[in-house]
């Protein structure tokens, strides 16, 4: 008999990443954008002292162990502070998405149970439409200047004069690992948003996870603009990655226009960025406007949607920017794993490019397998798609007090994207599960569809949905949005995709929008497509029998 002779009790908790960031790495900035004025720059070892300062407060405004703090803020100092502070007090940080629905948006402080909500000056009217239906919240606490007689008779508390009087002694608790440090709900294209739950281990070891040159490898050098709202799946991370790593943090606060992002990277010279496809098109779109300058950023990264190719290709071609695309969930807090080409091939070349268009390869801590729809585990080929199953550290096993076990399986998330993986662990995710066009029998990846579309002439943006078709069951309708002033033929773009997919697979369906509507996070939401096309609000070209 032998045991281990480890420290094994020793807890990954988000206070041992405060701790390492405020002591290794105290001058490691964090950069507010202000928009034009000088941007405003607090250390992390002022950041630490902060979260100290604020946690005491929030223990005098009665939040105890495992209560929630709501966050309503943008990508700041501020949010930062709050990042370290409720986790490492014992409370919940509970991030809320300030483009929500009013419905969805009370329905989730309603839900999560949030007792103190912080929330940025500027968005007071947001958060005080819905200010009267909130059940649980006692206090508010508003970063900046901002008229907060919208919120109603609830105490309200101002950040700055609250910092002030906080005692930058306070001492951290000491936490079980596997207690609640943070919750996050789903966007809820589908539903009501789900709770996800994340614990002090497993933010701690998504943190490690996504520093590995695997995924971003940041390091003290680098400068890491977070363009994915710090409301949206902890920032992918990268709050907590970058008290770990030393890396320096860039932070947009309310500019978050792809102007004001690179006029922010120009300024700060960014090393690292993360984002939605949406906003690497738009900064694409400022690009054929002015000269612009990208050459500090030495590695993008691309997720929560497929980036078209076209997209991926100018970056490196007009910027010089490898953008490196990665698949993540939500309930995979979310990174599941990045597409860096393998080894020997340059990821600046062709060839590296098409790496790059996987959706991931799996990172070290996440278990993956595709499934058909009896259950049966499939081949890692390449070839054969599926539904992708995932399990590990950082993965979701329930949802807030919610059971859903139809996302489940036997100990693996059913993450309700279809996809296959090779034989290397590259995955590439078809289409989510909803979003598949069954034709005939067979299905048609809405996905590659866009991504093709995306690349042809005078094409701004392209969504593809299933509709019903008497014969073939389903059959593709390209949504398609022409780029300003410009005319689109879809005949043409047929020709355009002929040679590239099967001809069956080529839509006969096209109509013309305005633009591709999108969900409170950036992504395509299908779900609104489909309603105007049953609702007969589209204008339906058909270039006859597929
Ligand atoms: P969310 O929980 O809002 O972050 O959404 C997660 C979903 O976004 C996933 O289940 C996928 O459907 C989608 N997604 C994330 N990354 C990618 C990617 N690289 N390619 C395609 N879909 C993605």
């Amino acid at each position: 008999m032998i045991t281990s002779t480890m420290q094994d009790d020793f807890p990954l908790t988000v206070t041992a990443i405060l701790e390492h960031g405020t002591r290794v790495f105290g001058d490691s900035q964090c950069v507010t954008w202000t928009g034009g004025a000088e941007p405003r720059r607090a250390n992390y070892s002022t950041i630490g002292r902060n979260a100290r300062r604020l946690a005491s407060v929030l223990a005098e405004l009665g939040v105890g162990p495992g209560d929630r703090v709501g966050t309503f803020c943008w990508n700041s100092q501020e949010h930062l502070e709050a990042y370290y502070a409720v986790p490492c007090m014992g409370a919940v940080l509970h991030t809320l998405n300030i483009r929500l629905p009013a419905g969805q948006l009370a329905h989730i402080i309603n839900h999560g149970e949030d007792k103190v909500v912080l929330v940025d000056g500027t968005l007071l009217p947001l958060l005080g439409a819905v200010a009267s239906q909130l059940r649980t919240v006692e206090a508010f606490v508003v970063v900046g200047a901002g008229d907060a007689s919208v919120l109603g008779n609830v105490a309200v508390h101002r950040y700055d004069e609250l910092l002030a009087r906080g005692n930058k002694f306070f001492d951290w608790p000491d936490l079980d690992e596997r207690a609640p440090a943070a919750m996050c709900y789903t966007s809820g294209t589908t539903g009501d948003p789900k709770g996800v739950v994340y614990s002090h281990r497993s933010t701690f070891l998504h943190a490690l996870g996504t520093l590995s040159n695997n995924c971003t490898g940041a390091r003290e050098s680098d400068r890491m603009l977070t363009i994915v709202p710090m409301f949206h799946v902890n920032a992918w991370g990268i709050p907590y990655g970058a008290f770990l790593s030393g890396a320096s943090l860039h932070m947009p606060g309310p500019h978050m226009t792809p102007a004001a992002l690179v006029d922010f990277i120009e300024a700060e010279r960014s090393t690292l960025a993360s984002a939605v496809p949406t906003i690497w098109a738009g900064i694409l779109q400022v690009g054929e406007q002015r000269e612009i300058d990208l050459s500090s950023i030495r590695m993008a990264t691309s997720g929560g949607a497929a980036i078209p190719r076209v997209v991926m290709e100018a970056f490196q071609r007009r910027h010089g920017v490898t953008i490196v695309q990665g698949w993540g969930m939500t309930e995979t807090s979310p990174v599941g794993g990045l597409a860096h080409p393998p080894a020997g091939v340059d990821p600046a070349s062709e060839e590296g490019l098409d790496w790059r268009m996987k959706s991931g390869r799996l990172l070290a801590g996440v278990q993956m397998r595709i499934v058909d729809d009896s259950g049966a585990e499939l081949p890692w080929d390449g070839v054969a798609v599926g539904e992708i199953e995932v399990r590990g550290p950082w993965i979701t096993s329930a949802y807030h007090r919610d059971p859903a076990p139809e996302k489940f399986d036997h100990g693996w998330l059913r993450t309700g994207d279809i996809g296959c993986i090779d034989p290397h662990g590259y995955f590439l995710i078809t289409d989510r599960a909803k979003d598949v066009i069954k034709s005939g029998g067979e299905w048609i990846s809405s996905v590659e569809l866009e991504n093709l579309l995306a690349g042809a002439p005078h094409v701004q943006e392209v969504a593809v949905i299933g509709i019903p078709d008497e014969k073939w069951t389903e059959r593709p309708l390209a949504c398609v949005v022409p780029r300003p002033g410009e005319a689109i033929d879809p005949a043409e773009l047929a020709s355009f995709l002929a040679g590239k997919v099967a001809s069956w697979q080529v839509p006969e369906n096209w109509t013309l929008v305005d633009e591709v509507p999108k969900t409170t996070v950036g992504k395509f939401d299908k779900k609104v497509l489909r309603a105007r096309y049953q609702a007969g609000d589209l204008e339906v070209l058909r270039l006859g029998e597929p």
